[in-house]
């Protein structure tokens, strides 16, 4: 069988979820396994419909209380895989899947293989592809089925279909008493009505150029109108304009949008490693030898200050 660990946040699945159980359905169907999505957590019976459409057979349930640690979803994970014979075990490249699976592998002497951007059965092997030296080479590594294997995968690298329409097999898995050093004493979370960053399809970026977090309005009201999300350089989180959970690159969080508008960002490398793979690249700069012009796809060579109100202005004017 081939299992998915999914990305819920907030009582909400995320994106991500559904593209890791289409690879699984796709992989499936070439090695001729069952798939599964397993789900812990009180409320999550609600969920089982939404994978419906992804071709999963079985669904997982483990359930009597809210809230799990890594370790704790570890060793129910390692349990399972070694009652059900799961082959090949899926998990996000977010900060969830980035901790279980090392903990997983560990438990099973094997590889993790992190952040791969594609998995796919060539000749009887695997081969991944996996962006390393903050994605100045792109690696193909090729595997032999010697199972299980670990994968986290990238939000966004795997487009989203449905596939086949199945009932999916409810299966409670028994509970189990595990002995952790480590204990959810409280969990807080943080008010926000900001749309997701990695979930985002239209991202509006700011650097040091945009000079203070006062100024970031500006670009909370063209992502707004553009239904979007805002992202900041490290430059910019450093100087405490935004939060770190904004921060795109190296040291922040990887997007994919359809559109990605860097206001005020030279494109260090650091900083480019975490949106190179957007759709569409749009820079604003003062410096025209900046270095993000060598990689966006529309560059306006200008002050910010003065072509965003412009960009407001006329989007406000289309939606009129
Ligand atoms: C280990 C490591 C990890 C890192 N991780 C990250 C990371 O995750 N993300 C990240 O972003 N960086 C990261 N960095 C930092 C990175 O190297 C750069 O320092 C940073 O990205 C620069 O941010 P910036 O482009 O906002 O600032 P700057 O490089 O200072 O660029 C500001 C730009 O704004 C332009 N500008 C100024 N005023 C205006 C105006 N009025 N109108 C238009 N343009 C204007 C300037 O021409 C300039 O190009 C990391 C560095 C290291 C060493």
């Amino acid at each position: 069988m081939i299992l998915v660990y999914p990305e819920i946040r907030d009582n909400q699945i995320k994106r991500v979820s559904f593209e890791l159980s289409i690879l699984a359905y796709n992989l499936g169907q070439v090695l001729n396994k069952a798939t599964g999505v397993v789900l812990f957590g009180d409320t999550l019976k609600e969920h089982i419909p939404s994978f419906k459409n992804f071709g999963i057979n079985k669904v997982f349930l483990y359930e009597n209380k809210a809230q799990f640690t890594s370790l704790e979803i570890g060793e129910i994970l390692a349990q399972l895989i070694k009652k059900e014979n799961i082959t090949i075990i899926l998990l996000p490249a977010t900060i969830k899947g980035k901790e279980i699976g090392p903990i997983l592998a560990t438990n099973f002497r094997k590889s993790f293989f992190q952040d791969i951007t594609s998995l796919e059965i060539r000749d009887d092997k695997f081969k991944i592809i996996k962006p390393i030296y903050a994605g100045k080479v792109i690696s193909e590594i090729i595997l032999e089925k010697e199972f299980p294997l670990f994968f986290s995968i990238r939000p966004k690298a795997i487009g989203i279909k449905e596939s086949e329409t199945l009932e999916p097999e409810i299966i409670e898995i028994d509970k189990i008493d595990i002995q952790t050093k480590v204990k959810i004493v409280d969990f807080v979370k943080k008010l926000t009505t900001k749309v997701d960053l990695q979930e985002a399809d239209i991202i509006v970026s700011g650097g040091r150029g945009m000079k203070s977090a006062e100024n970031f309005k500006l670009l909370e009201e063209l992502a707004s109108l553009l239904n979007g999300a805002v992202g900041a350089s490290r430059s910019a989180v450093d100087a405490g304009w935004r939060d770190h959970s904004d921060q795109v690159g190296q040291t922040g969080k990887t997007v994919a949008p359809t559109l990605y508008i860097a206001c005020g960002i030279s494109g260090a490398i650091q900083h480019l490693v975490g949106m190179i793979n957007s759709k569409i690249i749009v820079a604003i700069n003062k410096d025209k030898e900046a270095n993000i012009f060598k990689v966006c796809d529309y560059g306006i060579v200008g002050d910010l200050f003065e072509i965003i109100p412009l960009l407001i202005e006329e989007i406000k004017k289309l939606k009129e």
